[in-house]
């Protein structure tokens, strides 16, 4: 009965540390986190209003901090902060993207330079910033966005689905590294969402493209990224779980 009750408790009392969570798919996996009784940190960029209005809607157990996911120096401080006021990351969910729609021959090399930084550097950063604490707690998951254009290419998205190929290796290569150490590593590779991200987009039209006919909701994504971090996915790891309504 004890053990039960103590198991309970560690569910409860979980530390989740989301990336880009102001807003679309990360602020609706920071909903689900919290309402599971989860500690969120809520980390964001640019957006702080979002995040504020996150923090009234969700209360005290969400904490936000500011920082830029592909700037190494402030994800350091970030992850001082995190392990010194929360001292521990049981959870990390590298969300924070952009997205850049341009054909190849004119993508300036600054683009692609910031769609690695942001998209693949910033999960290198975050995952490198608590690794020592995951390796020597012997436990902890990393699930990253990945998206569908990582797998299957997207034209005019030829430097987001590169970043986002790159994340599915990461995934696969890490998982691998890590497979001992009680660390379970996964990505989640979103199809067509309805988020800001596709504001320019005609999704009454793009969703013709999907075989269920239907736009994917952030809740979806939500879903797939809380069981992955769940002990019901314990035995898996390095995997891409596509939540696309039958794209491929
Ligand atoms: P979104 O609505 O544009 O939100 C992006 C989030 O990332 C915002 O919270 C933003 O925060 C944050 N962010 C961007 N750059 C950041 C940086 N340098 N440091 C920290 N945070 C940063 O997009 P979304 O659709 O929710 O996308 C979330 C993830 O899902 C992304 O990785 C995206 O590539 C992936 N995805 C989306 C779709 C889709 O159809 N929507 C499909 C496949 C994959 P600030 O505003 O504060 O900068």
């Amino acid at each position: 009965m004890k053990i039960i009750v103590r198991k309970v408790c560690e569910k409860m009392n979980r530390v989740v540390l989301v990336t880009g969570g102001s807003r679309g798919i990360g602020a609706a996996i920071c909903r689900k986190f919290i309402a599971a009784g989860d500690t969120v940190v809520l980390n964001y960029r640019n957006s702080y209003q979002e995040a504020l209005k996150m923090r009234e809607e969700l209360g005290d157990k969400l904490i936000l901090v500011k920082a830029d996911v592909g700037n190494r120096q402030e994800v350091k401080v970030m992850m001082d902060f995190v392990l010194t006021q929360l001292k521990r990351v049981d959870i990390l969910v590298n969300n924070a993207g952009i997205s850049q729609i341009k054909p190849f021959a004119d993508i300036t090399d600054e683009d692609w330079d910031e769609m690695i930084r942001v998209n693949l550097t910033g999960v290198y950063n975050c995952t490198k910033g608590v690794l020592p604490y995951m390796i020597h707690e012997k436990r902890g998951k990393v699930i990253n966005v990945s998206s569908i254009w990582g797998e299957v290419g997207a034209s005019c998205e030829v430097s987001y689905s590169a970043a986002k190929a790159g994340i599915i290796g990461f995934t696969k290569a890490l998982a691998k590294e890590l497979a001992l150490s009680g660390i379970e590593v996964n990505c989640v590779a979103p199809g067509i969402i309805d988020t800001e991200m596709n504001r320019q987009f005609d999704l009454e039209e793009l969703k013709e493209e999907v075989p269920m006919n239907q736009i994917g909701t952030v809740e979806d994504i939500a879903e797939a990224v809380f069981f992955l971090a769940s002990e019901a996915s314990n035995y898996i790891t390095g995997q891409v779980l596509s939540v696309n309504g039958g794209m491929c």
